[in-house]
């Protein structure tokens, strides 16, 4: 965070004591009260932000175009006629980059998300917000789709105040009615998407021509979330970021000095001053115009330093570069930068602890991608029936267990079950072989038999092989039970 002493000296704005929006403490440190978008009184403040333009907002909007387009894409990508991602949260199956993934294999989820959390951290210790501004869903859908219906049916802030200030008339019933039903329908288009995501493009396209009397969950479903999208985009907005989002919290943990984010140089900009035809001499280079305060769309002046509000969209960047060329001084006021690259004018470092998290990331990422690369598609587990002892045979002893077989291919297969470096029998009851289906799993009982010479004691360890296609896919170790030694 900047250091608002610093600022103090340049009489920044955050730190004058008339204002009674910002506490100060004994040390003269100042901070505010509350968040940019809330009155004193604790009213919304409803934030109308300048439409940005520039180099960072084309480049963002590229990006977001790809993202969109992945987004819409993605569900009805198939590999081998099966969906390439899928994520079944009720059936608890996900099929992600076309590999499908059992509730068994949650142990590498499990991880995944681990490496996950630690590429969050070291990723905003470095980089500090730039997820947010440029690929978390809700920047995208707020300021790339939503935002630019509004801008293009409302017009610019300016004709947006006017028209919330406006009594209701022609234009304004059309304009809000306008506005409205395309945020309904592309709410309606999300919720939709969303589902895609949950039970698949075919099974909810099956649900659409069968209709929702059919479907009646997954409609209430679509409707419900619908509802939220649109309750989030056309009157939620920023707050989703400011209030709800956990990311946005942290990041006060998670930033440190070195943290590259979205920054106001105050060492150049400072003492700010209103242009004029003579500037004095020892005039910062901020002519105070506003221009960074009115494009931001979470209302906050970055000129105050970062700021829990800041997602890092890089619109205010844009705006003072305008601002820069016109008054002739060079771009850049506003940057990319940590604050000690302004204040001491260093290169990035790599601290100890970017290190420390970079060696966990490592080992994590290396862990997980061996454990996907190893994993089975085939899992075989073998127990004997509890509660069951042994029993004399004829030729032997004979105990009874169960086998339960999961085919995580997308083809059905079948299994035949040997004993491995031992003579014995297997009789699958009530059938020869397993057939497992596709994506499927077969439970069975058998009745394992071994000569009595091979029964050395109670407890026997044995080897059982699992085959298809006389190929040995998976080996069991399980145990036998017999009697004790010298017992019959
Ligand atoms: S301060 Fe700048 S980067 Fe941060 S949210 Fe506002 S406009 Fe975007
Ligand atoms: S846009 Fe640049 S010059 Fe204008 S107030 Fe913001 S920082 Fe100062």
């Amino acid at each position: 965070m900047t250091d608002f002493k610093e600022l103090k000296q340049f009489g920044s704005e955050a730190v004058n004591p008339e204002d009674s929006d910002k506490l100060i403490t004994e040390t003269g440190v100042s901070f505010r009260d509350r968040v940019s978008n809330i009155d004193k009184k604790g009213n919304r403040i409803w934030i109308y932000p300048k439409k940005p333009k520039g180099d960072y907002t084309k480049w963002r909007s590229v990006v977001a175009v790809f993202l969109l387009i992945f987004m819409f894409v993605l569900p009805f990508i198939k590999v081998g006629g099966r969906p390439f991602m899928i994520l079944d949260i009720f059936e608890r199956k996900f099929i992600i980059f076309g590999i499908v993934f059992w509730p068994q294999d949650f142990y590498i989820f499990a991880l995944a998300f681990l490496a996950l959390i630690v590429f969050v951290v070291l990723f905003t210790a470095v980089y500090g917000r730039i997820w947010c501004g440029w690929a978390c869903p809700q920047t995208i859908f707020m300021e790339m789709v939503f935002r630019k219906i509004e801008y293009w049916i409302e017009g610019d802030y300016k004709q947006q105040m006017a028209l919330s200030r406006s009594g209701w008339n022609a234009n304004k019933i059309f304009k809000r009615g306008l506005k409205k039903t395309i945020f309904i329908l592309l709410s309606f288009i999300l919720s939709n998407l969303f589902l895609s995501y949950i039970i698949g493009i075919d099974e909810l396209q099956k649900y659409m021509t069968e209709g929702p009397a059919e479907h009646f969950t997954s409609f209430a479903f679509v409707i419900l979330f619908a509802g939220a999208f649109y309750f989030i985009f056309s009157w939620f907005r920023e707050q989703a970021c400011t209030f709800i989002c956990p990311y946005g919290r942290l990041q006060s943990v998670l930033l440190d000095k070195n943290s590259i984010v979205v920054a106001y140089d105050f060492k150049r900009g400072e003492p700010r001053m209103k242009f004029k035809k003579n500037m004095p001499e020892d005039a910062g280079d901020c002519v105070d115009c506003g221009a960074c305060v009115r494009v931001c769309p979470t209302g906050i002046d970055i000129r105050n330093g970062t700021q829990l509000e800041c997602i890092n969209c890089t619109a205010c960047i844009d705006a003072c570069d305008e601002v820069m060329l016109k008054v002739n001084k060079p771009k850049n006021l506003i940057r990319y930068a940590s604050e000690l690259q302004i204040t001491e004018s260093t290169k990035f470092k790599f601290t100890p602890r970017i290190m420390a998290y970079s060696v966990v990331l490592l080992l994590l990422s290396g862990l997980v991608a061996y454990l996907m690369f190893n994993r089975s598609d085939i899992e075989a587990t073998i127990l004997k029936v509890k509660g069951t002892m042994y029993q004399n045979t004829e030729t032997g002893v004979a105990n009874v267990y169960t086998a339960t077989i999961i085919n995580k291919t997308f083809e059905p297969m079948d299994f035949s079950l040997k004993l491995m470096d031992i003579p014995g029998t297997i009789q699958i009851i009530g059938k020869d072989h397993l057939h497992v289906p596709a994506e499927g799993l077969t439970d069975a009982t058998f009745i394992l038999e071994l000569p009595r010479k091979f029964v050395t004691g109670t407890r026997n360890n044995i080897q059982i092989g699992v085959y298809s296609d006389d190929k040995l896919i998976q080996t069991v170790n399980t145990g036998f039970t017999g009697p004790a030694p010298g017992m019959k």
